[in-house]
């Protein structure tokens, strides 16, 4: 099959050659001896990371749980498997993803190749750090185990590798033991950025932690925000007619936004009036309450399609991480540059990252790292492009997971890693058998 493809943003568009979907191992070595490939899953990177102009395979035919330890809460399974359908298999069994990104509809392929993280990564890490060993399919079509004792560079890499270093075909993962499937959150508005990073600095107690913050706000408003600390609800802590069933949770009802909306909708306008009306009524919740793990994890995920709200052009996702020492001033500056262009998300999201994981390319590091969407204008970017430099300025780096327009020089100078990925990659001839719209835009 042909035609055209993108990431979740929907920017860039691309026009592939052939998009596969292989469902045996021989499949896909025969893809792999015709030529340049990308691995695929389920498009929740916003960018072209997962998309090849030559062949892109969609890696969701391998999608079998194969094996579970209930004594350890190990998870064996296929690369395509999606990460809800695990919550669905094992919670209610007492276990959850040790860590997830704000959508469950993302493989686990997808999870480990960007080596996502959580609201809990300062105190649990990324993906990464609960993999036992995975299965990669090398341009031979070779299969190699690796883990943190065998084929250690080929595992490394691989992790927040973003599929540039083979085909991830099945991996082995821990998942942590919880009580109930319900979260206990404490809702804490926060006046502006001091607050807000104050609350984070003495969450240390709390698993999850992340603000929602309002970025059309400047002046001594600059940070308003909304933080969310949370912590797996014990069964003592949830209603006591729930506790006979502690992982029943209501199943919310799932909308879907039919068509792009028109892109006008979208102005500084409706934007401030959102973010106020969010945060108004974020404040009269605040303090603690009980809510169910889908609504807490993944409220976006209730809204099918809900990228189609930037219209046709699509959306571009800014988000960077600096470190501790510069956070407050590399904050302070993008956020002030935002509110004075008077354009920016719906809402953009502030979390505290903890230390550096074992991928070699992982982007996290400790500090704070701040995720907002823009409908992709030439003003949008062209703030971008500002951003970046202060980002860059501050001693940060960027998620590779959610770029679709970074600039290569920029990127490498920000994070000498890729420079040495780069590098390795050309050593080993990987680079003319696995290669991506965004490999190849920012010499990877
Ligand atoms: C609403 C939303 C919220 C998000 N929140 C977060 C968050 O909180 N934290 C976070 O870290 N991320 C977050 N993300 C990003 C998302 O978790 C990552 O982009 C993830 O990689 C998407 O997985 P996917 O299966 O859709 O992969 P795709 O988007 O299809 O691919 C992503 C990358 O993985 C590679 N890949 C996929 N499968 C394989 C495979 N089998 N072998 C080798 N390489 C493979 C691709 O080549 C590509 O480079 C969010 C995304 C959305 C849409």
């Amino acid at each position: 099959m042909s035609g055209t493809l993108s990431g979740w943003g929907r920017f860039p568009v691309t026009q592939v050659a052939r998009l596969a979907r292989p469902r045996s191992e021989t499949a896909l070595r025969d893809l792999l001896a015709q030529g340049p490939v990308i691995a695929r899953g389920n498009g929740r990177a916003y960018g072209d990371s997962a998309v090849n102009a030559d062949t892109t395979v969609d890696m969701r035919g391998f999608n079998r749980i194969l094996d579970f330890d209930a004594a350890t809460g190990r998870v064996t399974c296929e690369a395509g498997v999606i990460l809800g359908d695990i919550i669905t298999a094992f919670l209610p069994r007492g276990w959850f993803p040790a860590v997830t990104p704000g959508t469950k509809l993302i493989t686990i392929g997808g999870a480990i190749a960007a080596d996502v993280h959580g609201k809990n990564h300062r105190r649990d890490g990324s993906f990464g750090q609960y993999l036992d060993w995975i299965d990669v399919m090398g341009a031979d079509g070779t299969i190699t185990r690796c883990s943190a004792t065998q084929e250690v560079d080929l595992f490394r890499r691989t992790q927040g590798g973003m599929g540039l270093t083979g085909m991830i075909l099945r991996a082995a993962f821990r998942l942590r033991p919880v009580a109930t499937g319900w979260i206990a959150q404490d809702m804490r508005p926060a006046r502006d950025l001091t607050e807000a990073m104050q609350i984070f600095e003495a969450a240390t107690d709390s698993t999850y932690a992340v603000a929602w913050f309002d970025c059309l706000s400047g002046g001594d408003r600059l940070g308003r925000s909304l933080v969310m600390l949370a912590d797996h609800a014990e069964v003592a802590q949830i209603p006591s007619w729930r506790r006979a069933r502690p992982f029943d949770v209501p199943m919310r009802a799932k909308r879907n936004v039919p068509l792009d909306a028109p892109t006008r909708a979208l102005n500084r306008y409706t934007l401030r009036a959102f973010n106020a009306l969010y945060h108004w009524n974020g404040a009269r919740k605040a303090g603690p309450s009980i809510v169910d793990w889908d609504s807490y994890f993944y409220p976006l995920d209730a809204i099918g399609h809900w990228n189609r709200i930037y219209g046709k052009p699509g959306f571009a996702q800014f988000q960077c991480v600096l470190p501790l020492d510069a956070s407050r001033a590399g904050l302070e500056a993008l956020l002030n540059r935002i509110a004075a262009a008077g354009q920016g998300s719906f809402l953009a999201v502030l979390k505290r990252l903890g230390p550096q994981p074992t991928g070699a390319h992982s982007f996290p590091m400790e500090g704070y790292t701040l995720a907002l969407d823009f409908p992709v204008t030439e003003a949008a970017l062209s703030l971008l492009a500002e951003l970046d430099r202060i980002v860059l300025d501050h001693g940060g780096r960027f998620y590779l997971a959610k770029d679709s327009r970074l600039d290569a020089a920029l990127l490498h100078r920000a994070d000498p890693r890729l420079e040495a990925f780069a590098q390795a990659r050309a050593v080993a001839g990987l680079d003319h058998h696995f290669n991506s719209g965004q490999s190849r835009r920012l010499n990877l």
